[in-house]
């Protein structure tokens, strides 16, 4: 496959939209285009309208020595341009880093690797829901039993074994209204909800710090619906707050602390519910080296040192970990600073060696002939 077909295919992934419980177009075309390849291939419904696709490159034996994984869905605000734009080394759009970039350079890795005679089984799995709670990589892991996996997200070709957790809360307070001239006569719920905001912010996991560069926990108010009217004093106040953890903080404890801590700061005559929307506990693949050796050979050979990196963001490989007992890292090209942003773009260049990477593990790891 020559580098014009992979960035045919980059911008055909591209122009057909694919925001979150949207993905039943894209499914459909990478399917047919897997098809079309010479490989095997299952659609795995997670709901209606909403399949994973899985593909096989069989060998010999069955047993699936490396699972490539990337998600379909994409971050969406809306009315987006859906065209994709080529400016110089760059392809820009909605998708192009988060991440169709490493789907076309996995597919065709794939298509690749299949012309050959291969002793081993492979499957690429591509996954619906990332940007929604996950469901797509965790029915994926209900069907597929793989030595190891790779999760293409972008991080600049660095090796990933270390995945953030995630707390997502959400904070509801309920205050007494009086006139904004009167305000002690009241409970002002947004006021409330800044006292247990700044000391969710000041308690001791935000200080923890690990040994790679960003290693550390975040906190972001992503949401506030405050107050009703201009003149009186804010009676309901609800905060949706965004927490990346350390692999090594519990999510579940750390919540358990926060709420019990939380209520006993929150005035009389006011009430607050706080609640876990979502969670997630990180990890940290302490042996990767030994079970990742074929892709340390092979960056070796084409980039030249290797680079480990934490993940911050949530992704499908704390499924595939977690749920899947898979030892997964994450690896993929370009840069996810540019994923939801107004300047998403990856770089041609980038998802060109991308799938010269993918294909030479797959090569390795199927003992490919
Ligand atoms: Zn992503």
């Amino acid at each position: 496959m020559y580098l014009k077909d992979v960035v045919k295919l980059l911008k055909e992934l591209i122009e057909i939209p694919s925001p979150l419980y949207e993905e039943e177009e894209i499914a459909n075309y990478v399917g047919n285009w897997l098809e079309r390849s010479g490989l095997e291939v299952e659609y795995q419904y997670v709901e209606k309208g909403r399949p994973n696709v899985i593909s096989w490159v069989k060998g010999k034996y069955d047993d699936v020595k490396i699972m490539l994984v990337g998600h379909l869905d994409t971050f969406s605000i809306g009315d987006e341009a859906i065209e994709a734009k080529v400016i110089d080394d760059s392809i820009w759009g909605r998708g192009a880093v988060d991440m169709k970039g490493a789907i076309a350079a996995m597919m065709s890795a794939f298509s690749r690797v299949s012309k050959l005679n291969l002793k081993y089984t492979a499957v690429l799995g591509l996954v619906v829901d990332e940007e929604g709670k996950g469901k797509g990589s965790e029915l994926l892991v209900t069907k597929v039993r793989s030595e190891k996996a790779i999760v293409g997200e972008p991080t600049n070709f660095s090796v990933s074994p270390l995945q953030s957790g995630l707390l997502e809360i959400e904070l509801l307070v309920r205050g007494v209204r009086t006139h904004v001239a009167l305000p002690e006569h009241g409970v002002n719920a947004y006021d409330e909800a800044v006292k247990v905001l700044n000391y969710i912010k000041g308690t001791h996991m935000f200080k923890d710090r690990g040994p790679l560069p960003y290693m550390y926990s975040t906190f972001v108010i992503s949401k506030v619906i405050c107050g009703e009217e201009l003149w009186s004093i804010p009676k309901h106040c609800r905060v949706h707050v965004v927490m990346s953890l350390l692999p090594w903080q519990d999510p579940d404890v750390i919540f358990d602390e926060l709420s019990k801590a939380s209520v006993r700061l929150i005035s009389d005559d006011c009430e607050l519910l706080i609640s876990m929307v979502d969670d997630d506990l990180g990890f940290w693949l302490v042996n990767w080296e030994e079970t990742f050796s074929t892709l340390v050979d092979v960056i070796k050979s084409t980039i030249g040192k290797v680079h480990v990196s934490y993940m911050r963001s949530w992704c499908d490989a704390n499924n595939l970990y977690h749920k899947g007992g898979i030892p997964t890292i994450v690896f993929g090209p370009g840069d996810l600073k540019l994923a939801h942003s107004d300047n998403e773009r990856i770089s041609i260049s980038d998802v060109a060696l991308a799938s010269e990477i993918y294909y030479r593990i797959l090569v390795k790891e199927l003992e490919a002939k």
